[in-house]
């Protein structure tokens, strides 16, 4: 069967997990998905490596990346540039691949309005508690910037109506496989299925009563 490529946005709070959900998924689903990678400003974080977490750039860099046009949305979160870059995103759909895309509120409905067809998930945690212990417990922000993003987080909260789909990240696995099963429905959409509908449709022909 033909499939068509989706354009899946997965966004949340920092520290909802949604960076650890993309992971697993990539991991019990191997070759099936294509991770867009960001460029951005914000500094290497120990451990991240540039190319597999980020394009880490210069502002100068990002600017000109702007300038070219070779970003297919880009946003400021915190200081910092963000921006996905246009080409990857461009090839994986023209080849019918799915393409997801972890990338913030601003960035995501820019996506929307490109594509109307992508689908917007959003990452949530169980509780405002759990997202302070998880940021706070991941290690790589000091005290100030963790309260930084939990007070963005405070503000993002009134965008999640405009997404598709809301993912409570509670107990990891499940959310993982929630996030999968969405991508699953959505290929099964009527509206992505047109040219199987045609090819059913003239392959039944042969059985027709005059
Ligand atoms: P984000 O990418 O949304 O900023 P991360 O994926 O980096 O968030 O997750 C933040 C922290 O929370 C990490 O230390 C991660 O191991 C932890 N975490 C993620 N999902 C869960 C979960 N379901 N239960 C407990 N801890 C989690
Ligand atoms: P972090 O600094 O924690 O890696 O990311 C901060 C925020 O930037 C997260 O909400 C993340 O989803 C978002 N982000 C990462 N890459 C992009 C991107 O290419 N575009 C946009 N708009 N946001 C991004």
């Amino acid at each position: 069967m033909k499939q068509t490529g989706l354009i899946i946005v997965l966004s949340g709070f920092s520290g909802a997990g949604k960076g650890t959900i993309m992971k697993h998924l990539l991991q019990n689903h191997p070759g099936e998905f294509n991770l867009s990678i960001s460029a951005t400003t914000r500094k290497k974080r120990q451990g991240e490596v540039d190319g597999r977490d980020y394009f880490f750039k210069t502002r100068e860099e990002f600017d000109s990346m702007i300038e070219n046009g070779d970003l297919l949305e880009y946003a400021t979160f915190n200081n910092n540039s963000y921006g996905t870059p246009k080409s990857y995103v461009e090839k994986l759909v023209n080849e019918g691949k799915d393409v997801l895309l972890e990338i913030e509120i601003q960035g995501a409905l820019q996506v929307k309005k490109i594509f109307p067809e992508a689908v917007l998930l959003f990452v949530m945690p169980p509780s405002a508690d759990a997202l302070k212990e998880r940021l706070v417990g991941r290690g790589t922000e000091t005290e100030d910037v963790v309260a930084e993003r939990l007070a963005i987080s405070n503000k993002e909260a009134e965008f999640m109506p405009q997404y598709d789909y809301l993912i409570v990240n509670d107990i990891l696995e499940n959310a993982v496989e929630q996030v999968y099963s969405i991508i699953s429905s959505e290929h099964s959409r009527t509206a992505r299925n047109v040219e199987n509908i045609e090819k059913i449709k003239q392959d039944l022909k042969k059985f027709e009563r005059s």
